[in-house]
Order: C-alpha cells, then structure tokens, then sequence
C-alpha cells in the first residue's frame, strides 16, 4: 500500500479527515507504527461500482479492511448504510475475537492486566465509539 507514492495518492486528506483513526474499531494509526497498520477503504467496494472518490474513502486498519473485504452490498445501498453494515460486522467480529481472547489467551498473560481493553467489548456503550468518524468532523 504504502509503496513509494506521494501522500497525495496515499490519500492524505482521507487520513486527516479520519484523523488517523480506523473508523470501524477506533484503531489509533498516529504512531508510526500503528500508522503502518492502517489502509484507504473504499466503503462501497471497488469492484462492486465504488468509486475512486473522497466521498467513497475512509481510513480502515488492515484488520477491519480484511474483516470487510469480503462483504457484498445491493446496489441501491447508500454509501452511509454500508459504512453502517461494514461498522456491524466488525463489531460482531471484534466481541467473538475478543471472547476468545478473554478466555482462551489473556490467563496465559499474567503479566497483563485484564482492565486494559478497548471499548468495542461492551455491546450497549459502543454505538457512539464506533460511529466515531462521523461525529469527529
Ligand atoms: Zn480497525
């Protein structure tokens, strides 16, 4: 992705929009490293009629965008109801994984401190987290 372009073709001003942030789970891309992680999604799919603009934009870490990649959408869906629809999947994604984790991976990591996880694990509390790009211009 980031392979030698300009910051003009890597989409500069969709980061900035999106203030370096995933807009599906929050994904804090301002540090080099984790700005490493973090992709140009196109919200109506490329190969499904989305188009190569501003509009159709928005910052995605490599998680979400592979979690949404595979999605398909009717054509007559608005680009608002399949940010919505990829926002869904993702969450629903993101507490299975974090069950998981939970149960399977965090006893192991004594060391770790449980309290140290991202909102997205409460289901009622996270409509507003979640919806963050919109409500963050
Ligand atoms: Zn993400």
């Amino acid at each position: 992705m980031k392979d030698g372009k300009s910051l003009t073709d890597y989409g500069a001003a969709i980061y900035k929009k999106c203030h370096y942030t995933c807009a599906y789970c929050g994904f804090d891309g301002r540090s080099f490293e984790n700005w490493r992680q973090l992709t140009i999604d196109h919200i109506r799919p490329v190969k499904q009629d989305g188009q190569n603009t501003e509009e159709n934009k928005i910052v995605a870490c490599q998680s979400c965008n592979s979690i949404t990649s595979r999605m398909t959408f009717p054509s007559d869906d608005s680009v608002e109801t399949i940010l919505e629809k990829k926002k869904a999947r993702v969450r629903e994604i993101l507490k299975r994984d974090f069950e998981f984790w939970r149960t399977e991976v965090a006893p192991s990591l004594v060391s770790r401190p449980l309290q140290n996880v991202q909102a997205w694990k409460n289901s009622a509390d996270d409509e507003q987290e979640l919806s963050g790009v919109d409500d963050a211009n």
